[in-house]
């Protein structure tokens, strides 16, 4: 089914209320979208901040399932769940309100702090815009050992002379940390309760879904919980190009023609689409590095900010500002 996001909330009130008349209809979409304004403006400071820190002992800590229910917009976030699993911000009942708050007022709020902005070349142009203003940047160098010396943190790398530095500010996720740096058990223990998502990006060629817009939206309307492949989104950059990506969620045992075929299948049931040419598939591994509902509410982004400079080592990076380049950047 396509729908787009105000006729699919509206298809989900009638499903809870079978008898409500367009108007009533109306009414409840209004009340929903009013209390999840409501619970925006309760707590605009925290969801304005740049990281997760300071928020365990708020509502923003509960999974943003319950926290729809506590602020009485329920039907609208179950209306975005297809939106948010296409984009591989997963199951609401599975992550903390804090990082997906951040996604709806960035989505549905022009905000002066995180305007949407696209890249014409491509993100590796915003990559490449960084480097050419630092001086001595080693490519194809991979950080193999950092070690805590007397005199400074010894840093390893693949075909480079070793290192050392006073501080070192580590830009990936925190299991890659472990990989490189012996940790006392407790650090180490913290750090392992993140993990991160298999995601993959489909580009294909499909007959049957009409791209109308330069950006056009596709999600599905149901979905099966955590499943291999789920809500897909296609779009193309150019309307009148005729490659289409879809994005898809993975299992860990999935294996690629394990995606290609519940791919097309979900293209042919949702869509009655045909893919004709899969051009390019990628996986993204460490995507969207998070933790669970639990374990955001027990201090998890409190106790790493804490140890934030001991040593001389920072952690810096998405999975502390929730997985989108504005956050992360700013
Ligand atoms: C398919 C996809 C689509 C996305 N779409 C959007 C979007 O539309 N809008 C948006 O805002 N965000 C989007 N994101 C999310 C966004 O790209 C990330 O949030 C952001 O890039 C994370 O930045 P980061 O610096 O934390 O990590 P990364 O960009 O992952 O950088 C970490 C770097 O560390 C390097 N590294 C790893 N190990 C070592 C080592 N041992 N030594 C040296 N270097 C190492 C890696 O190679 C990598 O370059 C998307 C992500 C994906 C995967």
């Amino acid at each position: 089914m396509r729908l787009n996001g105000e006729e699919y909330l509206g298809l989900l009130i009638k499903q809870a209320n079978p008898n409500a008349t367009q108007i009533e209809i109306g009414a409840v979409a209004m009340e929903q979208v009013q209390n999840l304004g409501a619970a925006v403006g309760m707590f605009t400071e925290h969801i304005q901040k740049s990281n997760l820190v300071g928020q365990a002992d708020t509502d923003l800590a509960l999974s943003m399932t319950d926290f729809a229910a506590k602020h009485g917009f329920s039907i609208y976030l179950e209306a975005l769940q297809p939106f948010a699993l296409g984009y591989g911000y997963a199951y609401f009942d599975k992550i903390p309100a804090a990082s997906v708050m951040k996604l709806i007022v960035s989505a549905t709020e022009q905000r002066s702090r995180y305007p949407f902005v696209g890249f014409p070349c491509g993100t590796q142009s915003l990559a490449e815009g960084m480097a050419a203003t630092l001086e001595d940047i080693r490519l194809s160098a991979p950080v193999t050992k950092v070690e805590k010396l007397d005199n400074g943190l010894e840093v390893q790398a693949d075909g480079q002379p070793t290192e050392t530095y006073d501080k070192v500010i580590f830009a990936t996720t925190l299991d890659l940390v472990r990989s490189m740096m012996t940790l006392a058990p407790e650090v180490d223990e913290l750090f392992s309760t993140l993990f991160t998502l298999r995601y993959f990006t489909t580009v294909c060629k499909q007959e049957g879904i009409t791209i109308t817009n330069t950006l056009d939206f596709y999600a599905a309307g149901t979905y099966e919980a955590n499943q291999n492949s789920i809500a897909l989104i296609a779009w193309t950059a150019n309307p009148t190009e005729v490659a289409t990506t879809v994005y898809q969620f993975a299992s860990p045992d999935a294996s690629l023609s394990d995606l290609s075929d519940r791919m097309m299948a979900e293209l042919q049931s949702f869509w009655g689409a045909n893919v004709t040419e899969i051009i390019l598939q990628r996986e993204w591994t460490n995507y969207y590095s998070q933790v669970s509902v639990d374990d955001f509410a027990a201090g998890f982004f409190d106790q790493v900010d804490a140890l934030q400079g001991e040593d001389g080592i920072y952690y810096v990076g998405s999975q502390f500002s929730f997985e989108t380049l504005s956050a992360t950047i700013f």
